[in-house]
């Protein structure tokens, strides 16, 4: 099998699993509890957030845990918009985003609040002016994403948050798909709060973290216990968090090779696809993004068709074609950078890992190839385009 989806979740580390066997076995403890076997869980939980929040440049108090990437968005959107409704009732987000901060901002439209959705250009980076243009008096959170899990675009995290702290705006961003894998300091990027999940970066599944800059005064998100400082209660996910410390301690350590090999793969996997396969593009910004994401639309074809067929022959892979993703409509994400929903429905998003080889990119292609050319050989509309093709060229 070669796995390429993850975008969509990792192998947990062997050490990662490692790391959290024993708090399922011997060390079973409630950190809230008073005895020893408790405080191994406590010591445990807090060696992880160190860990979490030295890698961001922030103070262990930051760092809430949570069970994932969709509820710290959700904690971040909702909780935002409820502290400071006094001030105003104004969110300025991209159309780019993840569903976890598009659903909630939706959600936060039928309670009273306004969005704007600001556009990205045709690689899919925000559009600075139009986001600065949108900004009112009114105007209380900015959300936009680290980087894209569709088409890996890297966004100006820096020049937004520098925008948003200029006009006394708080700044959130959803760096779900760049956390462990680039070097991020919330300080020097102006952040105040931010959305993880280990499951992306080689972690347990079930588990991530909001980081909410000290100050900030914003509500519980789950009422119970005095856990995460009263502000998210229930018992710790002691496992789950032991996991997501060692995942990002183990992400640290690899990250300069893990980019470099991802990098090298990724530009070689566009490379080849583009000088194998005609009538193909790539979707997104060709450096500035995540070194681990390829995408690309193949005209004339289904890309449910190509994944099914790529699964045959034991690839993994993702599109941004309807019928995978339980949707109706195609990809927003490739809808919002101008693509045609033809376009759309053949999309292929391929994303790396620093486990796979230039051999098994070379095997990848090949498939490809192989699957594209017998789709567009049962597609009328291809048929039809050669035709024309010819009758241009040649005249008959
Ligand atoms: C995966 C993902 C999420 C959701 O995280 P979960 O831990 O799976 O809930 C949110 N945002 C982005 C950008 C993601 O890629």
């Amino acid at each position: 099998m070669i796995y390429l989806d993850n975008a969509a979740t990792t192998r947990t580390a062997p050490e990662v699993v490692e790391a959290m066997l024993p708090f399922f076995s011997e060390n079973y403890g409630n950190a809230s509890s008073i005895y020893s076997l408790g405080s191994v869980s406590k010591k445990a939980v807090n060696q992880a957030r160190r860990i979490l929040a030295d890698y961001l440049g922030a103070k262990p108090e930051e760092i809430y845990f949570t069970a994932g990437g969709t509820e710290a968005d959700n904690w971040a959107l909702k909780a935002a918009a409820e502290a400071y409704a006094n001030k105003g009732k104004h969110i300025i987000t991209t159309r780019i985003e993840h569903h976890a901060v598009l659903h909630t901002c939706e959600y936060l439209e039928k309670q009273g609040y306004e969005v704007t959705y600001v556009g990205v250009d045709e690689n899919g980076i925000v559009k600075l002016q139009e986001l600065e243009e949108a900004i009112r008096p009114d105007t209380i959170l900015i959300s936009v994403m680290y980087a894209n899990n569709e088409i890996g675009t890297l966004q100006p995290i820096r020049e937004v948050g520098q925008i948003a702290h200029e006009r006394g705006i708080l700044f959130h961003t959803d760096a779900v798909q760049a956390f462990g894998q680039l070097p991020i300091n919330v300080d020097e990027l102006h952040i105040d709060l931010l959305s993880a999940s280990a499951h992306k970066v080689n972690g347990p599944k079930g588990v991530g973290c909001l980081y909410i800059r000290s100050g900030l005064k914003l509500r519980s998100f789950i009422h119970g216990g005095a856990q995460e400082r009263s502000r998210r209660a229930g018992t710790e996910n002691v496992p789950g968090i032991v996991g997501f410390g060692r995942a990002i301690e183990r992400a640290v350590d690899i990250m300069p090779e893990k980019i470099r090999k991802e990098t090298m793969l990724r530009d070689y996997l566009i490379e080849q696809i583009y000088e194998k396969i005609p009538y193909c593009r790539l979707n997104g910004d060709r450096t500035r993004r995540l070194p681990g994401n390829v995408n690309f639309s193949f005209q004339f074809i289904e890309g449910e068709s190509l994944l099914i067929l790529l699964d045959m022959k034991g690839v993994c892979g993702s599109s941004g074609s309807a019928c995978t993703s339980g949707a109706l409509d195609p990809s927003h994400v490739l809808l919002a950078i101008g693509l045609s929903h033809e376009l759309a429905h053949g999309s292929l998003r391929l994303t790396l890992s620093e486990e796979n080889t230039k051999e098994e990119m070379d095997t990848v292609v090949t498939a490809i190839k192989e699957i594209v050319e017998r789709l567009r050989a049962m597609s009328p509309l291809y048929e039809d385009f050669m035709k024309k093709q010819r009758l241009a060229y040649t005249g008959k």
